[in-house]
């Protein structure tokens, strides 16, 4: 029999009870995880409507990430557009200020959550994947905060290209475990975090840092990733008295930008930008543009669009940007492309690296290049708005991590 489901009118009611958004998500996993994953999706539901999950869960938030954010008016880049733009036009421009966190992104607001959701199960060991670092950090800091051991599975070549992060994890206390299998970077760090899950899902929890893999994760993360979208309202509204026109987030997994997306996808009048990785721009072959240059497939356990070759095979990303560098988006993502309800446009690395550096000299905040691509999207996208409009840009991540990788794109020495 199949459950009849309710035609949600309202777009904010997805995944279906299997995970689905669309055609895309769902749970194609061993089946020894299956139980697993079934035992995380109903601890996810308790926890959910438990308010003192939900309570300790704000109390870090506060206290320790140091939420909320603050959306911030950035003038001086508005005011450059605008000596720019035809007269009456260039909207104005806010920063969500997500650099601010602890650790320096976003990626601390799921790793919270997910902790305490694996303390909830008694779970007594955290795994994790992570590409430049950036996650793996950010799950390092959450184990060495309530003292639970951690192993974070990183490819090879990357430990190689992220040594400072690896630093980092280690004097967290992490054990970061090289994987040498297939191209020795994220997608192969993930797959082998999910085969060490595989063995020891008895005391293991998986923290995954994006909103992707296998039902409910692609769910859990966006819900507590949406703290900057909540934020980002209750803000714009005491500020501006109204909601935006726009909002724009780079998109890697897709975590930060479905964040922001979230509590908006009702409201007809609020249009959404997501930025893919174009690298050195989709012709070259060498970018992370799983929307525009990608077809749907199934990788990580969920069906979402990925860069594959003729045969099925996923193929490399690339990106300037390591934390844009992967080679597929969460399925909400898929979906919300599909629909139309969100636009998603590729940057390449040169247009991502003057952004940078304009938002450098005209803001004095140094961005991750992660949000440099998004920040790149105002060029074109502000300057056609008229100026009662209004944009805010999630500024996922501060760029102090990226300083080595643009010195050597600018050809500087330090
Ligand atoms: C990891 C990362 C991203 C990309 O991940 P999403 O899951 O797409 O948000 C974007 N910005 C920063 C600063 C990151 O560290």
């Amino acid at each position: 029999m199949t459950a009849a489901t309710t035609i949600p009118n309202s777009l904010r009611t997805l995944p279906d009870e299997r995970g689905h958004f669309g055609q895309f998500g769902g749970r194609y996993v061993a089946e020894t995880l299956m139980p697993l994953i079934l035992d995380l999706e109903r601890e996810y539901r308790a926890a959910k409507e438990d308010p003192a999950f939900q309570a300790e869960f704000d109390g870090l938030m506060t206290h320790y990430v140091g939420r909320p954010s603050p959306l911030y008016f950035a003038e001086r880049l508005t005011g450059y557009y605008r000596k720019r733009a035809k007269p009456g036009h260039c909207a104005k421009i806010y920063f969500k200020r997500e650099e601010l966190n602890h650790t320096g992104a976003h990626k601390i607001n799921n790793c919270i959550g997910q902790i305490l959701l694996a303390i909830r199960m008694g779970k007594t060991r955290i795994i994790a994947e992570t590409g430049a670092g950036q996650h793996g950090v950010a799950t390092a800091t959450v184990c060495a905060r309530f003292g639970l051991p951690c192993t974070i599975f990183m490819g090879a070549k990357d430990i190689e290209r992220q040594q400072p992060n690896v630093f980092r994890m280690k004097l967290l206390g992490a054990e970061v475990r090289p994987v040498t299998s297939g191209s020795q970077s994220l997608k192969d760090a993930m797959n082998e975090a999910l085969r060490d899950w595989v063995a020891t899902v008895e005391n293991t929890f998986y923290i995954i840092g994006t909103a992707a893999g296998p039902h409910p994760y692609p769910e859990l993360v966006r819900d507590f990733q949406s703290v900057i979208g909540k934020e980002a309202r209750e803000q714009i509204l005491t500020a501006e008295g109204r909601l935006p026109d726009l909002l724009i987030a780079a998109v890697g997994g897709g975590s930060n930008a479905i964040g922001l997306f979230h509590p908006f996808l009702d409201d007809p009048d609020v249009a959404m930008l997501g930025i893919e990785a174009a690298g050195h721009g989709i012709e070259s072959g060498e970018h992370a543009a799983s929307l525009t240059g990608g077809r749907p497939g199934i990788l990580h356990g969920n069906k979402t669009y990925l860069l594959q070759d003729e045969d099925g095979q996923i193929t490399e990303a690339h990106s300037i940007s390591a934390g844009l560098d992967y080679p597929g988006i969460g399925p909400e993502h898929s979906w919300l492309h599909e629909s139309g309800r969100v636009q998603y446009l590729p940057i390449t690395d040169r247009q991502a690296l003057d952004a940078f550096q304009l938002c450098c000299q005209q803001e004095g905040i140094i961005p991750a290049l992660e949000s440099s691509h998004a920040l790149a999207a105002l060029e074109a996208k502000a300057q056609e708005m008229r100026d009662d409009q209004i944009i805010i840009v999630n500024v996922s991540g501060r760029g102090d991590k990226d300083i080595y990788t643009v010195a050597e794109a600018l050809g500087a020495q330090i």
